[in-house]
């Protein structure tokens, strides 16, 4: 297993870089030596080389040569894949309480020109019963000054 520890200038594709918990150094090291506990090659205090995001570490243990960067690069694929699918989702998820906003609003409407349904009913019975009320006043004041003022 190549788990000697690579010189940061020369990080390659597969390597996993990392700092040092104990001196900050900046560490590079072979895909394949994730999960390993390692020496420290500034500080010399034992450290695990974190396993990337994405990557199992079954994974390391059928990874050698060609066919380990393509599992590597598959396990990056796979991994940008499922956070673009955590976009999405975070999108629909908006969209949805969009929906159910603008559904809610509508309901609120619909609520809305309910009463302003019943108000205008209300306001139009109102005006019947004052009509009427006007009508037999007009009635009662004509046949009121039929008898005062005989036409
Ligand atoms: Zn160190």
């Amino acid at each position: 297993m190549g788990t000697s520890i690579n010189d940061p200038n020369e990080i390659r594709d597969t390597d996993v870089v990392f700092d040092c918990p104990y001196c900050s150094k900046s560490l590079a090291i072979d895909v394949r030596g994730s999960g390993l506990v390692i020496a420290c090659p500034d500080c010399g205090e034992q450290v695990q080389v974190p396993i990337p995001e994405g990557l199992e570490i079954a994974d390391l243990d059928v990874a050698t040569g060609d066919e380990g960067v393509r599992i590597i690069h598959l396990r990056e694929l796979l991994l940008s894949a499922q956070l673009r699918v955590r976009e999405l989702e975070e999108e629909l998820e908006g969209l949805r309480q969009r929906r159910d906003m603008l559904e809610q609003l509508r309901a609120e409407n619909t609520v809305r020109y309910d009463v302003l349904g019943r108000e205008l009913d209300n306001i139009q019975r109102s005006l019947g019963r004052i009509g009427e009320v006007v009508a037999s006043a007009t009635e009662t004041a004509r046949r009121v000054s039929g008898i005062v003022e005989p036409v």
